[in-house]
C-alpha cells in the first residue's frame, strides 16, 4: 500500500518557491457582515474569544504546491474531512498578537516579526511547513483591510488575532500531512481588567507537567494546552486563576504558566526569569518585559529559579513581586502560589510597583501613548500589498 509508505522528504524541504513576496489575495466579501449598530454593540463589551469578526484568512499549502489560494473571504465553518490528520494526532500550531487602536484612529500590531518566526519555529516542531514572513505579515494586513472596524477604541481594548495552522490531509497513517492549511481569525477584546488590574492566586501542579525534555513545551501548539487543561481545572478547584508548572526533569525549577512565562523583582532593580530551556515557550512580551526593564537600568537574568528560591525569596524580603505575563493578560501581578500544603506570598498583597509601571510602560507603546523607540510596531491599515 504505497499511501502508507514513510515519506522521503519533509514538508519544508520540499516545493521550491519561486514566487514574489507576499502571496496576493483575493478577497471575497461577506455578504452577511453586521451592521453597524451590530457591530458597535459587540465592541461595547466584547468579552474574550467570543465574538469574531466578519471576515478570515485562508492560505493552503501541499508538498507539491507549496504555499497558494490565498484568500480573504467570510468567517464561517471549516470543512473537514473526519480523517483529517489534525483531528487524530494533533498537528496544529497557533499565535496569538492584538492589534492596536491610536488615538488619532490609526490600526498597529506589535512586533509580528516575532510571531512570525515562531510560527516557524512551532511549524518545524510539529512537522508542519513554515509559512514566510511576509506572508503571515500580509495576512494580518489583509484581514484588517476588510474588518479593520472592528478594533475597538476603548482604553486596554484590542482586537485579538488568531493564526493558526493544521493538518488536514485526509490520512490516518502516522506522518507530517502534505495537506495544511493556515487561516487568520480575530475576536475584539475588552480590557482584560475590566475593573482594574488586580493580582491572581496561581497553583502549583505537583502532578502534572505540560513540557519534558525534548518535547513540545518551546512550540506554541494546541496539544500543550490539551495537556493543561485537567491541572488548570485543579487551579480553579483550589481558588486559583492559573497553573504553573514545574520542569518535567527535576520537578523543581519553575518553568512557567499554561499560557504566561513568570517573572520576579529582587529589591528594587533585579528581574529574573526562567532561562529558556527548551520547554518554556518564548514569549514576546517576556522578551519585551527584559528589554523595557534593562532600559530602566535594571538587571535582568535569565536563570533557573526553583521552587526553593521562591519560598526563601518571599520568605527573606529578597523577593518583593512576582508577576506572569504574555499578550492577552499583558502584565499579570501574581499575589501568591499556593500548592498541596503549600503557600508562598501573601494572598491580599497589592500589585507590585515595578510591575504595574513595566505594565504601563508596555501598554503605553503598544497604544502609541509613549514613542516606539524600539520600533515595535507594525502599521496595518495601510493600502495592502503596496510596501
Ligand atoms: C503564548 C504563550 C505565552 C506568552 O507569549 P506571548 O508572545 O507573550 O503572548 C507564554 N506561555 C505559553 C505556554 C504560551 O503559549
Amino acid at each position: 500500500m504505497s499511501q502508507a509508505a514513510p515519506s522521503e522528504t519533509t514538508p519544508t524541504e520540499t516545493a521550491t518557491e519561486t514566487r514574489t513576496f507576499p502571496l496576493s489575495f483575493s478577497v471575497t466579501p461577506s455578504e452577511a457582515a453586521r451592521s453597524v449598530v451590530e457591530r458597535e454593540d459587540i465592541l461595547a463589551d466584547p468579552g474574550f474569544g467570543k465574538k469574531f469578526t466578519d471576515h478570515m484568512v485562508a492560505i493552503d499549502w501541499t508538498i507539491a504546491e507549496g504555499w497558494y489560494n490565498a484568500r480573504v473571504m467570510p468567517y464561517g465553518p471549516l470543512q473537514l474531512d473526519p480523517a483529517s490528520s489534525v483531528l487524530h494526532y494533533g498537528q496544529e500550531i497557533f499565535e496569538g498578537l492584538k492589534a492596536y487602536r491610536h488615538a488619532d484612529g490609526s490600526i498597529w500590531t506589535f512586533r509580528p516579526e516575532k510571531n512570525a518566526k515562531r510560527l516557524q519555529r512551532s511549524a518545524r516542531r510539529l512537522a508542519l511547513p513554515e509559512l514566510p514572513a511576509a506572508d503571515f505579515i500580509e495576512s494580518i494586513k489583509q484581514l484588517i483591510a476588510l474588518d479593520g472596524e472592528w478594533v475597538p477604541s476603548a482604553p486596554e481594548t484590542s482586537l485579538y488575532l488568531r493564526p493558526f495552522m493544521i493538518a488536514n490531509e485526509s490520512f490516518l497513517g502516522v506522518r507530517a500531512a502534505h495537506q495544511v492549511g493556515y487561516y487568520v481569525i480575530a475576536s475584539p477584546a475588552g480590557a482584560y481588567f475590566a475593573d482594574g488590574v488586580a493580582p491572581i492566586k496561581i497553583w502549583l501542579s505537583t502532578e502534572y507537567s505540560r513540557a519534558g525534555r525534548g518535547g513540545t513545551g518551546a512550540a506554541k501548539c494546541g496539544g500543550n494546552y490539551a495537556a493543561s487543561l485537567l491541572p488548570q481545572m485543579q487551579a480553579y478547584d483550589n481558588g486559583c486563576a492559573q497553573v504553573l508548572f514545574l520542569d518535567g526533569e527535576t520537578s523543581s525549577r519553575i518553568d512557567e504558566l499554561g499560557g504566561m512565562n513568570v517573572f520576579f523583582v529582587y529589591g528594587t532593580d533585579t528581574l529574573v526569569t526562567p532561562r529558556l530551556t527548551g520547554s518554556i515557550l518564548e514569549g514576546v512580551t517576556r522578551d519585551s518585559i527584559i528589554q523595557l526593564a534593562r532600559d530602566r537600568g535594571m538587571t535582568v537574568q535569565e536563570r533557573d529559579v526553583t521552587l526553593g528560591d521562591w519560598q526563601e525569596g518571599v520568605a527573606s524580603g529578597a523577593i518583593t513581586e512576582v508577576f506572569a505575563c504574555g499578550t492577552a493578560a499583558v502584565v499579570t501581578p501574581i499575589s501568591q502560589l499556593k500548592g498541596p500544603g503549600l503557600e508562598i506570598g501573601d494572598p491580599d498583597a497589592p500589585a507590585g510597583r515595578i510591575t504595574m509601571a513595566l505594565r504601563q510602560e508596555l501598554t503605553d507603546i503598544q497604544y502609541g501613548r509613549l514613542p516606539d523607540r524600539h520600533g515595535w510596531l507594525t502599521r496595518l491599515d495601510v493600502p495592502v500589498g503596496t510596501e
